[in-house]
């Protein structure tokens, strides 16, 4: 079907009917979009031709690479079997049963149950109606008040983007909704400059304890964190971090959610985020990874604290999607982490590739426009800057991320910019000599973007 339209075909039906994520919808329309028609293992194809490696894994989830058979297969047999039932009025589907059973054998010792949606947002209402219940059911219905972080990303829906601290989405709409309030982010760049990571750490920590004496304890019911925030610019916390944050939330008694949807199924080099970063969250949210996006599917693992009482005491929890546990999702779902499973892609991440990626990040350091290097897993950033001696950013206006996601889409390597911070998250899948020709393309997009700022005065 691709070959019967051209591209700006596409591009023109594309502006006529269908409304982007996150666009100006005006200006895309002038522009036109890149049109993506197919993919095998770490690659694109757009609708001229262009291969282009997806140093995103999609938009962070198509963690075992694209084209795996097995999970199309599974796909295609359960539509055949079964395509959709529900699990309202006492039913179930095998799939979702034993997509069930394997999330509890995956995930840390301290969950048992699930409860599915079909998406991160989803997943994060969910969060904040169950702990409120949870809460209700125990007697202390003043406990209300869920902590998140600036910068944070949970989602677009209502309860998702307040429970996120992006600035531009709080202004549209009317949120947060009442009774969600935000820290500061542990970024070291922004808001600890030249302290010991360490040190650093614990003072960002320490935030949280702050907010929770301003709120007061016997109102706060949950802190809701990215064990390495994602769509905020893959901003890795110093070590003490989380475990400071662990032993914050223990001294109050409120539920620690950790925000697994980038983080899980390996991305970090264990199967959750919060094993890499030492903490033992009592809710956990998913999406993306667990079926490496090919269909969509989300949900909560409910550790064994908030399940009990929910279980024992909670009677009906008022609360539910329509595919929640969808069959085919589920069945996808199965087959995605047997594959992480048979791959070893969570060894290969943190034994190979993970510190690979690392040293050749590192490398990176020795460029002009590079001021700071990340790693976690297979995910990183770069921090593009004015002067590196001074660790001065460019101003904002100037969009230098934006020039240099430019030149990276010019090249054939799909990279995100956030703000000035230059992002990646590729598939897990991904072997050392792909990671040097993905190095190539990012130092070529560097080197492309310096001449650009120089030519333009803004160094
Ligand atoms: N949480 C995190 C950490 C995310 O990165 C995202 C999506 N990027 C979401 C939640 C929301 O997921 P979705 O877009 O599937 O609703």
């Amino acid at each position: 079907m691709t070959n019967l339209r051209t591209t700006k075909d596409w591009q023109a039906a594309d502006s006529a009917h269908f409304l982007h994520p996150f666009t100006d919808f005006a200006s895309l329309a002038k522009k036109g979009s890149r049109i993506i028609t197919k993919a095998e293992g770490i690659y694109l194809w757009d609708s001229e031709g262009h291969k282009i490696l997806d140093a995103m894994s999609g938009l962070w989830c198509v963690n075992v690479g694209y084209g795996q058979q097995s999970l199309i297969d599974a796909a295609t047999r359960q539509m055949k079997e079964l395509p959709f039932y529900n699990a309202f009025f006492q039913t179930a589907t095998p799939p979702a049963i034993e997509l069930a059973e394997l999330l509890a054998e995956v995930t840390p010792p301290q969950f048992k149950h699930v409860f599915y949606s079909s998406s991160g947002s989803e997943s994060n209402d969910t969060i904040v109606r169950m702990v409120r219940r949870y809460w209700d059911v125990l007697g202390q219905p003043e406990r209300q008040v869920i902590i998140g972080r600036h910068n944070g990303y949970h989602g677009s829906t209502m309860a998702g983007a307040s429970l996120g601290g992006m600035s531009g989405m709080h202004a549209q709409g009317g949120l947060p909704i009442p009774n969600i309030v935000h820290i500061q982010q542990p970024y070291a760049f922004e808001h600890g400059k030249g302290m010991d990571p360490d040190a650093f750490g614990k003072l960002a920590a320490s935030w949280l304890e702050e907010k929770i004496l301003a709120v007061g304890p016997e109102k706060v019911a949950a802190f809701i964190g990215e064990p390495v925030q994602g769509a905020g610019g893959v901003i890795v916390p110093p070590k003490s971090y989380w475990p400071e944050i662990q032993r914050i939330c223990d001294k109050y008694g409120i539920l620690l959610v950790s925000d697994e949807v980038i983080c899980g199924f390996g991305r970090t080099g264990n199967w959750f985020g919060c094993e890499t970063m030492g903490s033992k969250p009592d809710l956990m949210t998913f999406a993306k990874g667990v079926t490496s996006g090919y269909v969509p599917l989300g949900g909560v693992m409910v550790g064994e604290r908030v399940a009990k009482v929910l279980i024992e005491q909670g009677g009906e929890f008022n609360h539910g999607y329509t595919y929640s546990g969808h069959p085919v999702a589920c069945a996808v779902a199965v087959a995605n982490i047997k594959l992480i499973q048979q791959l070893k892609l969570v060894e290969h991440v943190r034994e190979d590739v993970g510190p690979y990626l690392a040293e050749q990040f590192a490398g990176l350091r020795d460029h002009p426009l590079v001021g700071s290097v990340d790693t976690c897993g297979l995910m990183g950033a770069i921090l593009l800057v004015k002067d590196k001696a001074k660790g001065l950013p460019f101003p904002g206006d100037l969009e230098v991320g934006m020039v240099c996601r430019g030149h990276c889409f010019g090249n054939g390597l799909i990279m995100r910019a956030v703000g000035d911070r230059m992002i990646i998250a590729p598939p897990l899948v991904m072997t050392r000599s792909q990671i040097d020709e993905m190095m190539a393309l990012i130092r070529q997009a560097l080197d492309l973007t310096l001449a650009d700022v120089t030519s333009k005065g803004w160094l």
